[in-house]
């Protein structure tokens, strides 16, 4: 540790003390910490982090003297995001990573450069490894993107790599059963499979879904397939329902500045967001500009505690943003005294204006660097074109900065590269909803990854081909037809794009697992097969080359967030049960859902609940801890159900992305007691 670097470099071989040494229980912190607290020299570091970092005091310091004791309140535990920070800042050890206790020596491994793949901030960490094996994940400082930070994401989703779960050898369906195959083999079964869709469907019956996660050079060469076999449908952005803006969106959407810009903001409107978990650095950035007096306004469908102060808030149901947006919009344009643009004020002449939409506009208003911020709930609303379009002339009448916080990896260099339909394909929602005859899933789950689940699942049964190139089996030989295993960011080289449009190239850290290649190469051997030109390249720096000679300024030029050319509709407000489907911290990504300590932390127990707004809760008769049925979609999911005063109206949060709630679909949801429930009454 480092007071013991420490002692042996001023020359302190032998301990002096000999006194009695006294012996500190250890404490139970959750499943990432560890303690060993007979070595806390109560330096405090840990229980600062908490006040001045991560925005919650988890652990405080009791006793006097010698009886001194770091320990966290009672019958808690260590649940903030960030917490695995206070592993690094512990200057002797005595809290450690639980997951990598004892599974290896620090002088046994070795230190790589890497990129986190889990949300759209691409936190630069080193990764630690010992026999081709990760074994520990740290950060790497970079003041500009996570300073010395990273999330708990970041730092044990690792733990996924080496999941029993990970898919090792090419497997090909024949006659109903699944058998290994040689990479050869699966390949052809490939080519089989979507040349005879296509000769008798024609181009446009192929379908490719891919991960926002995926490598730029991955969804580069995915995009040239798809187009090159003459199909224009592929998507990443496969939660979002409203793509009515498609073909009028000007470029890439970003956070429309620099990450490290947002500390100069003087007041910010984030909207429809779960700040905390979408990206916990952005979050803590935030945190920080609260803490100097800068004013945090948000209009969302839940009133999560983001641990910092709030200026004004308005919680909406989600078909009443809008309302909230134009409010806003409308005493900006009368505190500004600018005209609204022509068609949203014939729009919106019949909204009247709250107080609090009064009291956000002033914040705007009065401030000179400002930023309105779109959350991924925003993103995948089904009204998202209307609130974009309102959050966009908000940003324009206050002279504020307009951005969005970013869902993925690599959702900005997934536009970048063209990996989206344009005006002439299918988006991922249309693809399921006009169900195509063969399907590429490229690094996705149809249970987990799509706003639809129900109607994913529906649509890729209905296929005559379907292969999955995946890092991880799951449930995917439940859809497919031939597995092709491919690599996790730590066993390939690639580059992401991060909200803030800076590129980040990063290496391998290991060898592939058994059989699995990187999904470039799998794309371009399969682009030789299919007899299609250019794929050629023999390393991902060629198809880096390929996309621009000038890579960070191709990025550059392609980021844009503005709408024009599209009237806002007002959408029809609703009066029946609305879901908030929020994808949990620790259920955002394949990996992330395979790492087993993440899975044992208190936000992913907390996401198998249902919660049910008051009204909603007294007027189904529910018994907090009783069991609620959900109907939506066509399928059916029964879930504890717990009341959540801070949501609006007429709402249920029901998370997506997780295994409890995968059955259900898309469109109108109703709620009962479940048949247990009514057989205990
Ligand atoms: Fe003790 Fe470590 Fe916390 Fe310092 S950081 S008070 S040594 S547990």
């Amino acid at each position: 540790c480092q007071l013991q670097d420490l002692a042996v470099g001023y020359g302190g071989s032998a301990s002096r003390y000999q006194e009695e040494k006294r012996v500190v229980v250890n404490k139970n912190l959750g499943s990432l910490i560890s303690t060993d607290m007979t070595r806390c020299i109560h330096c405090t570091r840990c229980v600062r982090f908490g006040q001045e970092i991560a925005g919650v005091m988890e652990l405080g310091q009791a006793g006097r003297g010698e009886h001194s004791e770091i320990l966290a309140f009672v019958g808690k535990t260590v649940d903030s995001e960030m917490s695995g920070n206070m592993i690094d800042l512990c200057p002797v050890g005595a809290l450690t990573s639980k997951p990598f206790r004892y599974s290896a020596r620090s002088w046994e491994l070795s230190r790589r450069k890497s990129v986190s793949p889990h949300d759209a901030l691409g936190a630069n960490l080193i990764v630690q490894v010992k026999q081709d094996r990760v074994m520990r994940v740290l950060p790497l400082e970079n003041e500009a993107v996570n300073e010395c930070w990273i999330s708990d994401k970041d730092r044990f989703s690792y733990e996924g790599l080496n999941s029993p779960d990970r898919l090792t050898t090419p497997k090909v369906k024949r006659a109903g059963v699944w058998v290994d195959a040689t990479w050869q083999d699966a390949l052809q079964a490939v080519v089989d499979g979507l040349g005879s869709a296509r000769e008798k469907h024609g181009a446009d019956a192929l379908g490719v879904l891919a991960s926002p996660h995926s490598t730029l050079e991955e969804l580069y060469l995915l995009n040239k397939l798809t187009r090159g076999l003459g199909s224009n449908n592929i998507d990443t952005r496969l939660r979002q329902a409203d793509t009515s803006a498609d073909g009028t969106l000007a470029g890439a959407r970003w956070l429309g500045m620099k990450i490290a810009d947002l500390a100069t903001r003087e007041a910010v409107l984030v909207i429809g967001s779960s700040l905390r978990k979408e990206s916990p650095l952005i979050a803590h950035r935030l945190r920080q500009i609260a803490k100097k007096g800068r004013e945090i306004n948000v209009v969302n469908t839940m009133d999560d505690d983001w641990l910092m102060k709030m200026a004004n808030k308005i919680i909406t149901r989600p078909s009443s943003q809008t309302l909230a947006l134009a409010g806003i919009a409308k005493a900006l344009a009368e505190i500004k005294g600018v005209a609204l643009a022509p068609e949203i004020a014939s729009a919106i002449a019949a909204v009247s204006v709250s107080e609090e939409a009064k009291k956000i506009a002033t914040s705007l208003a009065s401030k000179e660097k400002t930023a309105v911020l779109l959350g991924n709930l925003a993103v995948n609303d089904k009204n998202y074109t209307a609130v974009h379009l309102l959050a966009q002339e908000i940003a324009r009448l206050a002279g504020a900065t307009f951005g969005f916080i970013g869902e993925a990896a690599n959702s900005v260099g997934a536009t970048v590269v063209g990996a989206e339909p344009g005006a002439n394909g299918h988006c991922a929602q249309g693809m399921v909803n006009k169900p195509r005859k063969a399907y590429v899933l490229f690094g996705v789950e149809p249970d987990y990854d799509f706003h639809n689940a129900a109607g994913t699942r529906a649509a890729l049964g209905q296929a005559e081909f379907v292969v999955a190139m995946s890092a991880f089996q799951g449930a995917l030989a439940n859809h497919a037809h031939v597995l092709l295993p491919i690599t996790p960011f730590s066993e390939t080289a690639g580059t992401f794009v991060n909200t803030e449009g800076t590129v980040q190239h990063f290496n391998g850290v290991v060898k592939p697992l058994g059989e699995a290649r990187p999904g470039w190469k799998v794309a371009r051997v399969l682009g030789n097969l299919l007899g299609l030109d250019g794929f050629e390249q023999d390393n991902v720096e060629a198809i880096r080359k390929e996309i621009a000679a000038d890579l960070p300024a191709f990025v550059a030029s392609k980021l844009n967030n503005a709408l024009a050319g599209v009237a806002l509709q007002m959408p029809q407000i609703e009066t029946g049960v609305e879901r908030i489907a929020d994808v949990p911290i620790y259920a955002a990504d394949p990996l992330v859902r395979r790492a087993a300590s993440l899975q044992k932390s208190a936000d992913t127990k907390n996401a198998r609940v249902a919660y049910v707004a008051r009204d909603l809760f007294d007027k189904l008769g529910l018994a907090q801890g009783g069991e609620i049925k959900i109907s939506q979609g066509g399928g059916v999911a029964v879930m504890h159900a717990a009341v959540d005063a801070g949501l609006p109206a007429g709402c249920v949060r029901v998370a997506a992305a997780i295994a409890e709630t995968s059955a259900l679909g898309a469109g109108a949801i109703t709620l009962e007691k479940s048949a247990l429930a009514r057989a205990a009454e």
